[in-house]
């Protein structure tokens, strides 16, 4: 039982409580797809593992994604969100994984020392009051939140009647209620998409989806399906320059923009409507990590992970949303089952995590907006992730170390919708340490088509 300082409401004297401890080889932190994933590969690798969820269920965000889409890949099948999420959550109640539901995670103390021997402490808050985990290693895997108006810094009046598109989800698909009548959507990230098709099925017109850049942001199927399909129109290089109305939303002013990005005076255009959906871009959720001295990327806003997804803290782990945006639970759940297994072997002591082979950087370069991971400590086949900040048609990834190209893929289409992945041999990463080299550089370089 470890001890907590506490102020007496009554006397303002400091007081020392007690606070509950329990013990665990791997802590998770986040009931989403990427944290029943990861628990259950540590359970597999037979750790001790705890789930701690800030809400009253598991499943993360996809409760509310009631569409189809998901599973295609994990499961050779297509299912909805809550499908999708229920496959885990039987798994994860047929296990004796600890559960802390409705329990929220304050903070993360990693103590003295800080090297392969620290052991993590995670306090968190419930109704029941608060309570410390302690665990060899920590999973990260809190998921992201939305980017909202102030961020994007839209002109105009306050009224009611804007909502990030998630949160509509969140009214229309959990709650049943109805967010408006008329809606103009700003974005066409996947979430926009749904969200389009979604008010339209629920009898809410959708006057038109909104894009800032000259291509939709969403998968390409998201686009057929939910806006071709339905007869609702994109219009691309235009953005929302104004909103407007007192009390509630009465209409939007539009306006198209340039090569910049900038509006273009004299294109505006007002478009009435009740409600403005933003659907424009998502934030890993990483105070925690933060707190925790965990060194994020400022291009994901993620924590910067060597090939095991450990972050820069050793022992901690993180995968999913938090580490960098998914278009696809699937690709989340692959990804966690690898932190799982890691953070399992680094408490157990079992696998080589602990074992630093070498120490190079990974950057981008050309059209590639970021890497993952960041570092790699180990010579083994090292499966990279990236995204590309425009769409190409032709376009070829090489593997730098200085000015040595030492691998080049083939020519082909990148999307930035699209998180593409590009396997590095442990033979490349040898070669580059043979240069001396302490950094690999991906880039994503446009080619001539002949
Ligand atoms: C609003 C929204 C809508 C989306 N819609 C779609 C969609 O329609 N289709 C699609 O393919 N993908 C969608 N996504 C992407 C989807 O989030 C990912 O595919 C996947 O759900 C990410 O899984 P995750 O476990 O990393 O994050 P999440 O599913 O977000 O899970 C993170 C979990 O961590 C918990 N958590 C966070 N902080 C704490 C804390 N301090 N203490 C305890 N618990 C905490 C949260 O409550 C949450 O349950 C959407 C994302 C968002 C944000």
């Amino acid at each position: 039982m470890a001890t907590f300082d506490m102020r007496d409401e009554r006397t303002g004297a400091e007081a020392v409580a007690a606070v509950q401890t329990q013990a665990f080889d791997v802590v998770v932190i986040g009931g989403g797809p990427a944290g029943m994933a990861a628990a259950l590969a540590a359970h597999k690798a037979r750790a001790r593992v705890a789930i701690v969820e800030r809400e009253q269920h598991l499943g993360g965000i996809l409760r509310q994604c009631i569409h189809p889409g998901f599973g295609l890949s994990h499961f050779k099948q297509e299912l909805t969100g809550p499908e999708y999420a229920q496959r885990f959550i039987d798994q994860v109640h047929a296990t004796d994984i600890a559960l802390l539901l409705n329990s929220m995670v304050i903070g993360i103390d990693s103590g003295e020392p800080t090297g392969a021997t620290a052991v993590h402490t995670v306090t968190l808050m419930s109704p029941a009051g608060m309570l410390q985990l302690t665990g060899r290693a920590v999973v990260l895997a809190m998921g992201c939140r939305e980017r909202t108006r102030s961020e994007i810094k839209i002109p105009g009046s306050r009224p009611a009647g804007v909502f990030s598109a998630g949160l509509a989800q969140r009214y229309i698909n959990i709650e049943n209620l109805k967010p408006g009548s008329r809606a103009v959507i700003l974005g066409s990230g996947d979430i926009g998409l749904i969200m389009a098709r979604r008010c339209t099925l629920e009898g809410i017109s959708v006057e038109g989806v909104y894009e800032l850049m000259p291509y939709a942001n969403g998968l390409r199927r998201n686009v057929k399906n939910c806006l071709d399909d339905f007869g609702i129109p994109l219009h691309l290089s235009t953005t929302v320059t104004r909103v407007i109305g007192h009390d509630r939303v009465e209409a939007v002013e539009v306006s198209q923009v340039g090569e910049r990005l900038a509006p273009i005076p004299g294109t505006e255009r007002v478009v009435p409507c009740d409600t403005l959906l933003l659907s424009v871009g998502l934030i890993p959720e990483n105070e925690l990590s933060v707190a925790a001295s965990v060194e994020l990327d400022p291009r994901t806003r993620g924590a910067v992970v060597d090939q095991s997804l450990q972050t820069g803290v050793p022992g901690i782990f993180a995968c999913g949303n938090v580490l960098h945006v998914h278009d696809l639970a699937d690709n989340v759940t692959t990804e966690s089952e690898r932190a799982g297994a890691a953070a399992a072997a680094w408490a157990l002591e079992t696998g080589a995590g602990a074992v630093s082979d070498c120490e190079l950087t990974v950057s981008p370069a050309g059209i590639a907006g970021y890497t993952l991971p960041g570092r790699i400590t180990a010579v083994a086949l090292t499966k990279l992730n990236f995204r590309v900040r425009r769409p190409v048609d032709t376009a070829r990834v090489r593997i730098l170390a200085g000015d040595e190209e030492l691998l080049a893929g083939k020519v082909r289409a990148f999307k930035p919708s699209v998180m593409e992945s590009f396997p590095l041999p442990a033979k490349v990463i040898q070669q580059a340490l043979d240069l001396g080299a302490n950094e690999i550089v991906l880039s994503v370089d446009p080619v001539e088509e002949a």
